[in-house]
């Protein structure tokens, strides 16, 4: 029996999806190229397509076209399947998930709403005001029909008419974000209109926001010229299922490519500044749409360079984004520059008067750190004590966020020069900084991912015996028949999820994969997975024996049943402990022969 992902599986090939992506060249039995998850000079990427799997010996990234459609476009796992699957021509069986099917939904929704703004600025209401406006801005058809502006007209129930007439209910709409809910006290005279809800873009200029795909996913919506002022310049969709602001970034979907052809990124402020840039002929402008950079948005952009370079307004705002931002980049050791604006506002204001202006300016950027720095030395007396000390504290903030430790040493050093203080000084001002500076990114990190060196024994072991089990459908089977219910397998919720999937998922990986709702859990048995069932060398690929899996299996379930003995002898030496204080003499009897017991165990 196939299942989806096997189905698209063998009918893509993964040297020709890597293709749209990096430049591979035959090597021997691989294909080879640039890995594009991390920046390389010489390529350790590699790609075998008998084995229809990719492998990275530079940063270990490594599994099939999945993953790598998967970490080329942060997209999640049913999303590649979607996407794939269209590439391959395989039909998708209707998943039991109902969150798919509304997903599919609210997308459709969204894209008619997004053609209907369109009409609507085109040959609609905002046909001369609207158009007018954004012809006076600079903008040129074909930008707008490239980012697909368009305009909500005024009214209370325009879309929401549209969309029930086209079939969605109400509940489907307002998941959309374009809804705004009726407060019970909420006197709105929408007596004809649909109960509780009204249009949340009213008048505005709608900027679609799209995911990596393309797909509308939401709106950054601005007040139309000569509207209601009072109401805020720019409104746009709340958190929905389809719309996270943390994760998107607005235009990526069309600057990607060309990201990784100049191999950086030229992040601003706002829609109009991107689509001004790439108007200008800079292709590799994205923006972070009404929040401040986030970690996930970094992480985003590093699948497809480690460059930045950051135009920001010039007032004070701008400025004080482009620290912070610049900082969270420092700690994901991305090379940050900032590019000043001598003349103008904002990109958009520049590339009205003049396009090659903007070019000027982002040749011209320079490294944030030497930014920074010349900002801050301008600000103090550099021969006084007193300014010495400021200036040491205010450039050590950035510092202590730098990752890179060659980059790091090489600031303290400079700035010890320029101060001229000992560097042992410079390096002691810079621990108090780091101690008050909690990067919010290490504190997320942490708080998410122990670090490999905490984790316990016993879920090592665990995991390579998850990586034999998936790894041949038959130790999977003969596994789950004969140990289902055994107390190691129960005591586990992850080993227990694999084995007791294993009938439905056909056992197979690839059926397990469609079992699974969790991100995160996807990743990580697949890594667990491609990093049991491959063994890479330079020139070739090995699969494990199923022999070799067998006994690998066999001593792998030894070890973990005895790594649980051994965590329980542990915590019954502290029961004991307790049971003594309080004189608890059952208790300890009991505890005591249950030790007793479990230690001969462990020992042979
Ligand atoms: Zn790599």
């Amino acid at each position: 029996m196939n299942n989806n992902v096997e189905e698209v599986k063998a009918r893509l090939n993964i040297v020709d999806i890597v293709s749209e992506y990096v430049r591979l060249t035959k090597a021997g039995a691989n294909w080879k190229g640039l890995c594009p998850f991390h920046h390389e000079k010489s390529p350790s990427f590699m790609v075998n397509e008998d084995k229809q799997i990719f492998h990275c010996f530079g940063c270990a990234k490594g599994g099939d076209v999945f993953t790598f459609v998967q970490e080329m476009e942060s997209l999640e796992f049913r999303e590649v399947l979607k996407m794939l699957a269209d590439k391959a021509g395989v039909q998708l069986e209707q998943y039991k998930s109902e969150d798919t099917g509304n997903k599919k939904r609210i997308l459709a929704a969204l894209e008619l709403a997004t053609k209907f703004y369109e009409t609507q600025l085109w040959k609609g209401m905002g046909k001369d005001k609207i158009m007018q406006y954004l012809h006076e801005r600079g903008l040129t058809d074909k930008s707008i029909q490239k980012f697909r502006l368009g305009y909500a007209p005024n009214g209370w129930d325009n879309i929401i008419k549209f969309l029930t007439g086209r079939g969605f209910t109400i509940q489907e709409i307002a998941q959309t974000g374009l809804l705004v809910e009726k407060t019970a006290d909420s006197n709105q005279n929408t007596a004809n209109s649909n109960k509780n809800f009204y249009d949340r873009f009213r008048d505005r200029i709608m900027f679609p926001i799209s995911d990596n795909m393309g797909n509308v996913i939401g709106y950054s919506a601005r007040v139309a010229p000569g509207g209601d002022e009072s109401q805020a310049k720019y409104v746009n969709t709340p958190e929905t299922v389809v719309y996270h602001k943390s994760k998107v970034l607005y235009g990526l979907n069309h600057a990607k490519q060309d990201i990784k052809n100049k191999n950086y990124v030229l992040l601003v402020e706002g829609n109009m500044d991107v689509i001004a840039s790439s108007q200008a002929g800079l292709g590799n402008v994205v923006a972070v749409s009404g929040t401040a950079l986030t970690p996930d948005q970094i992480l985003m952009l590093k699948r497809y360079t480690d460059n930045i370079a950051m135009l920001f307004d010039m007032d004070s705002a701008g400025q004080q984004a482009a620290e912070k931002s610049a900082n969270l980049c420092f700690e994901k050791e991305m090379n940050v520059k900032v590019v000043a604006l001598s003349d103008g506002k904002d990109a958009a204001d520049v590339v009205q008067k003049d396009p090659s202006l903007l070019i000027k300016s982002v040749k011209e950027s320079t490294s944030a750190m030497e930014y920074f720095f010349k900002n801050i030395l301008g600000k103090y007396d550099s021969k006084s004590a007193e300014g010495k000390n400021n200036i040491a504290k205010d450039i050590l903030e950035h510092v202590a966020h730098i990752e890179n430790k060659i980059e790091k040493s090489s600031w303290i050093k400079k700035i010890a020069h320029e101060l001229d203080v000992e560097e042992n000084v410079i390096n002691s001002v810079l621990k108090t900084v780091e101690s008050s500076v909690v990067s919010s990114v290490k504190k997320q990190d942490q708080a998410e991912d122990q670090p490999a060196a905490f984790q316990k024994r016993a879920d090592v072991i665990r995991d390579c015996l998850l990586g034999v089990i998936m790894s041949d459908g038959n130790i999977w089977k003969e596994t789950f028949d004969k140990e289902k219910e055994s107390e190691w397998v129960k005591n586990d919720s992850l080993i227990s999820f694999v084995l007791e999937s294993g009938p439905a998922a056909n056992f197979s990986f690839d059926g397990l994969m469609l079992k699974i709702d969790d991100e995160r859990a996807i990743e990580k048995l697949r890594k667990i997975y491609f990093d049991t069932k491959y063994r890479f060398t330079a020139e070739e690929i090995t699969e494990q024996s199923q022999d070799d899996l067998r006994k690998m299996a066999g001593s792998y379930k030894a070890q973990y049943v005895k790594e649980l003995q051994k965590e329980r002898l542990h915590s019954i030496i502290r029961e004991i402990e307790k049971a003594e204080q309080k004189g608890d003499k059952e208790t300890l009897a009991n505890l005591m022969s249950e030790f007793t017991k479990l230690s001969q165990e462990t020992r042979d």
